[in-house]
């Protein structure tokens, strides 16, 4: 079942709604609740977690892998830090999870064709997962978009539709597009966070199940903000947890309407004048589930942070140095880290998780050209 969370009009799975009619998002009406009992530990990856997903079945999956990341345990200027690395997912970015969720629903559902609008890593990762489950995708990116990133997309048989200006116009150029095919946005599938909230179960299992004391997450859109939060207010419910940790979402400063709206106290966020990011991969001036991250932000007792092109440039080099080759999109947690600690928000002795969301190999040629020339 289906829920609008404007309006509250549930719908059936079937009817193949990427929206409410009332142009409200929709939400997966899933178990509230989750237990250790319920880990299927005959299973590897994400599907350990397959109770609390909208694809239970294993003969339904459309699966390379995914999930089963290593959470390697770190120092950073002597604070303990938990490094989940999910850029090592099969095409390279966390997003897997939540495209391994969605395909496989939706060839379940009966989908035989998509089209899908990302930044680029959501795009590679649906345009690998779509062939795997014989789907064919459209995939629409911004024309800025990283080569690499395009090419991946090209290389697992998408069509690639490059269009020109901001990452809002590939939206609405996808929308439009959908009039006659489905409109698999990962933004606004029901299905997609529930496979990304696979990382957060895992993070917990992995720490002999214990609640973290803070996780520091990019954030765009947000779907690893509400993963996350999904994820833990189940464990809440089923009594496994006693408290939430703090969620920070971080955003660059460059393009912080997250970070803006709850600065300012607003449950919406209003639409923000962007300029450009290294950190394209959360350059989201409009983010579709903006007053679920920022409610989910505010139950955790965290917060959303902006940094600049500088601390997210240097959390780069930082990362790199001990070994950890991401996008520059990833690095702002490095910015956070730094900063954070510096304000004595983030304290030794805490039990504090970061996560690494998508591979520098993506990005080796936009990596270069900021060795070249840094931001100021
Ligand atoms: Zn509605």
């Amino acid at each position: 079942m289906l829920h609008c969370f404007r309006c509250g009009e549930t719908f059936a799975e079937a009817a193949l709604l990427w929206r409410c009619p009332c142009g409200g998002i929709l939400d997966w009406t899933g178990p509230e609740s989750f237990s250790r009992s319920s880990i299927r530990t005959e299973e590897t990856g994400m599907w350990r977690y397959a109770a609390s997903l909208p694809v239970d079945s294993p003969d339904s999956r459309v699966s390379m892998g995914e999930g089963g990341t290593p959470l390697v345990l770190g120092d950073w200027n002597g604070l303990s830090v938990f490094w989940k690395l999910d850029f090592l997912c099969p095409t390279g970015s966390y997003k897997d999870r939540g495209m391994a969720c969605l395909a496989s629903r939706l060839r379940e559902l009966g989908v035989r064709e998509l089209i899908e609008d990302s930044s680029g890593n959501a795009g590679s990762s649906m345009a690998a997962y779509c062939a795997l489950a014989g789907i064919e995708c459209k995939v629409f990116v911004p024309r800025y978009t990283s080569e690499g990133k395009c090419v991946q997309i090209l290389s697992y048989g998408a069509e690639l539709v490059r269009i020109p200006g901001t990452r809002e116009d590939t939206s609405r150029a996808a929308e439009n597009a959908a009039n006659e095919t489905y409109y698999a946005s990962h933004n606004w599938s029901p299905y997609f966070a529930h496979g990304v909230k696979t990382f957060a179960f895992e993070v917990w299992e992995q720490l002999g199940f214990q609640v973290p004391d803070a996780v520091l997450l990019p954030a765009g859109q947000g779907s690893l903000v509400l993963g996350w939060a999904l994820a833990f207010e189940e464990l809440l419910a089923s009594g496994e947890i006693d408290r939430l940790p703090r969620i920070y979402a971080l955003q660059p400063e460059n393009c912080a309407p997250l970070a803006l709206a709850f600065d300012h106290r607003l449950d919406t966020p209003e639409p923000f004048s962007k300029k450009e990011t290294i950190a394209e991969g959360i350059s989201s001036a409009e983010p579709v589930r903006g007053v679920q991250v920022l409610s989910a932000v505010r139950r955790s007792g965290g917060t959303v942070r902006a940094f600049s092109e500088r601390s997210i440039w240097d959390g780069f080099n930082q990362l790199a140095r001990k070994g950890f080759y991401v996008e520059p999109t990833s690095a702002i947690v490095g910015a956070a880290l730094e900063e954070l600690q510096s304000a004595g928000e983030l304290r030794e002795g805490e039990r504090i998780v970061a996560l690494l969301s998508g591979s520098g190999l993506k990005a080796t040629e936009k990596i270069l050209a900021l060795i070249g020339d840094p931001p100021a």
